[in-house]
């Protein structure tokens, strides 16, 4: 059969296996591996995406000694006992086909433990703990507990293991002079630096034979001070050729780094350009990483020649069913990952399980279940926002028969608009999963017209998810001239000066202020390196970095709120660092704390403290939140029809598009 992606899906020889293609489901902690007896979840997530299609998975990391936890409780794969509770993974895997690596990761410094450990006793600027120093006895022994593990992965039928060494973890910790100011043999000069690495994998491969694959994780660009010198890399790559490594994958970016590596905003496969410089200095496989996570892309990397496979982890969370789709011919029909880090990262970093914003089924493969329905209804579902979509296709999906309407003339509600934000267009990827999934199941999609509650005549059950509307704060001077509301502004339905005020800095404030100060460049991925001080030609600096050149913005923007604290303060944890640092970067000013005395032709007149002033902009752009809009509910009543609210419709307060699609989920899975 011919294929779009010949490159993406050809197999790949490792002499004593063969991978079916060339995909890596890159390790994700999902949260599920330090649950005591999760392996039967571990079991049903994987081998989902097995039969998907993945080529080579990889785990989690799991701990190889308990110095190396991400936190307490997290599992340790020490012991021939707890290898056994893996079966259910590896046999889930193999009877799809797959293949199944283990990730063996000491966090080192990272640990979120009262006690972290590491070269030296360096604190890391994200952990409070400062580590201790391993002494020369420690280290031998964490060599040992390495291959312990390794074997122990053998033992539970994993076709391999992945020795994590990058992202600024304990092997990283010694291979760079960051971290590891050492003078005995384990420190100093490169060749001593690299001797823990080095030597983790010769034991691993002592204990596990020459029949297993062993990948090994590089720091191909550390991104912060002091990290690798690219000819260090490329000695350190050639060294774990020679020490028994089959694959060698990209990591990209310590967990310190301030620059964002991973995030929506992240050009597509902005990374893979590092790993093409190692390609032809190691004859093993390479592996590239990052922002990949359409198979056009992945096809494209290997076929310029950029790595030999490529890495997708989060890909995996929004569709297990990616690769199979591809191949299929069906790319149309994959729920595309939009790298917002919602309900992945930002869970795993506030100690909740990993799931997908996308798909909320991720993870709950056996808790969360489409199953038929016990008696096909006609419903009406109302708002074709996140809400609506999501219940329209899983409602049919069940076998109702389901109409959506919205009065837009196209479907996405308020997540139309996020996809016009600058690095937001990956929003736009699930408009057309959607597009096509409704398109599939034959719902029926009537748009460009505002339903009224006597349109609904007819319908078993209406499903109101109508949204929301922007709030209009009572603010004297409102309705000047010069204010618009955030969907005006973002639209381009109505202008905006150069000097803009924005009222409301939460997610859309700051959206919005990432608009207006954005400078439209003809190369982004070149922008988007020059604005992080990315360097990938290693000219002037170790690690890869440089000095940031941030464009003149086309604007001057004031952000505004009411309360006291830092702006942003509520924006997620794994991206709202950078969304702050950027708009800073900007010369966008901040100011909390803020009474709205009134808007004229003046500007804004603002008291902070006991400071009066007035801003004197040209626009002054609303971004105050929103309320429900629920103006059909009381016509419903009036018929007495069964209906009921979701989304942004039900509760506006903290909505976002993860709430709206998991609670339509929630309804549609059990009505
Ligand atoms: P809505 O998206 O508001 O959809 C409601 C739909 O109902 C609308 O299309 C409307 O036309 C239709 N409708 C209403 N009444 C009628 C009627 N009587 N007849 C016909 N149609 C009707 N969320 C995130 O999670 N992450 C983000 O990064 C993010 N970024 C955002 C950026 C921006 C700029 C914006 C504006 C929002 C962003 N959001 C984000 C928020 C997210 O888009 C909303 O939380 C989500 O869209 C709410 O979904 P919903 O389905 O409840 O309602
Ligand atoms: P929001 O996060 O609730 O922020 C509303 C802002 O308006 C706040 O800054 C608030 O601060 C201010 N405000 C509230 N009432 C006001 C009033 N009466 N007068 C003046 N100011 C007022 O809402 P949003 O920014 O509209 O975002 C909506 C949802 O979309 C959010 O839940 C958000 O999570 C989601 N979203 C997420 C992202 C993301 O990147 N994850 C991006 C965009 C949107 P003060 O009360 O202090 O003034
Ligand atoms: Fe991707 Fe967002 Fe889903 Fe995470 S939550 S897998 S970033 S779509």
């Amino acid at each position: 059969m011919t294929t779009a992606y010949p490159h993406l899906l050809a197999p790949l020889d490792l002499g004593f296996t063969t991978l079916r293609n060339r995909v890596l489901m890159g390790s994700m902690h999902t949260g599920l591996e330090d649950i005591g007896n999760a392996h039967q979840r571990l079991a049903a997530f994987y081998g989902a995406r097995a039969r998907g299609g993945v080529g080579l998975i990889v785990t989690g990391g799991f701990a190889p000694n308990p110095d190396s936890i991400v936190m307490r409780g997290a599992s340790i794969l020490d012991n021939e006992a707890e290898a056994d509770k893996h079966r259910v993974i590896t046999q889930a895997v193999h009877e799809h086909g797959g293949k199944i690596c283990v990730q063996i990761l000491h966090t080192g410094r990272y640990a979120y433990t009262r006690q972290p450990v590491a070269p030296s006793p360096l604190k890391a600027p994200i952990n409070p703990a400062t580590p201790r120093e391993l002494s020369a006895a420690d280290i031998e022994q964490t060599i040992a507990d390495f291959a312990q593990c390794a074997a122990m992965a053998r033992h539970a039928g994993y076709d391999g293991v992945e020795i994590m060494g990058s992202e600024g973890y304990l092997i990283n910790e010694f291979i760079a002079p960051r971290t590891n100011h050492r003078s005995d043999r384990w420190g100093g000069s490169f060749e001593n630096r690299i001797r823990f690495g080095l030597d983790v994998v010769r034991a691993v491969r002592e204990r596990v034979g020459r029949d297993f694959i062993i990948v090994f994780r590089v720091s191909m660009i550390d991104l912060v001070e002091d990290g690798s010198s690219w000819d260090e890399v490329v000695a350190l790559a050639q060294a774990l050729e020679q020490a028994g490594v089959n694959i060698i994958n990209s990591g990209i970016g310590w967990h310190e780094a301030r620059v964002p590596t991973i995030m929506t905003s992240v050009p597509r496969a902005a990374f893979a350009q590092v790993t093409r410089r190692l390609m032809g200095k190691v004859s093993i496989p390479l592996v590239a990483s990052n922002r990949i996570n359409d198979p056009q892309v992945a096809e494209d990397v290997i076929a310029r020649g950029d790595a030999d496979m490529v890495s997708m982890a989060r890909p995996f969370l929004a569709d297990a069913d990616f690769v199979n789709k591809a191949a299929a011919g069906r790319a149309d029909a994959i729920n595309t990952c939009i790298a917002c880090n919602q309900a992945c990262l930002d869970h795993i970093f506030s100690m909740q399980m990993a799931s997908c914003l996308v798909n909320p089924f991720a993870c709950h493969e056996l808790d969360v279940t489409v199953e038929p329905a016990r008696e096909p209804k006609r419903v009406a579902v109302v708002g074709a926002g996140p809400a609506g979509m999501t219940a329209a296709t899983l409602l049919a999906e069940r076998g109702h028969r389901v109409t959506l309407f919205d009065a837009a003339s196209q479907i996405g509600g308020q997540f139309d608009y996020a996809r016009c934000i600058p690095g937001k267009e990956e929003f736009g990827e699930t408009l057309r999963y959607y597009r096509t999934r409704l398109r599939d199941l034959q719902v029926e999609v009537r748009l460009g017209r505002t339903v009224a509650a006597a349109d609904l005549a007819g319908y078993d059950h209406v499903v109101l998810a109508t949204g929301v509307v922007p709030r209009n704060p009572q603010i004297p001077g409102i309705d000047h001239p010069k204010v618009v509301g955030y969907v005006d502004a973002i639209t381009g339905r109505k202008p905006v000066g150069r000097r803009a005020a924005l009222i409301g800095a939460g997610g859309i404030g700051f959206d919005v202020a990432e608009l207006l100060t954005h400078a439209h460049s003809d190369d982004e991925l070149a922008a988007y390196r020059r604005q992080w001080g990315i360097d990938i030609g290693y000219t002037t600096r170790r690690g890869g970095l440089n000095d940031p050149e941030m464009p003149p913005s086309p604007r001057e923007v004031w952000l505004l709120q009411r309360k006291p604290t830092k702006l942003g303060d509520g924006l997620a944890k794994t991206t709202g660092w950078a969304r702050r640092l950027l708009l800073q970067k900007r010369g966008v000013h901040m100011l909390g704390g803020c009474q709205y005395l009134g808007i004229d032709d003046a500007g804004l007149h603002l008291r902070v403290g006991d400071d009066e002033r007035v801003l004197d902009v040209d626009t002054v752009v609303v971004c105050a939140g929103q309320e429900p809009r629920r103006d059909l509910v009381a016509g419903l009543e009036a018929a007495r029809m069964p209906y009921t609210l979701i989304g942004g419709a039900d509760v506006a307060v903290e909505l976002d598009a993860k709430r709206a699609i998991w609670q339509a989920t929630e309804f549609a899975v059990e009505f």
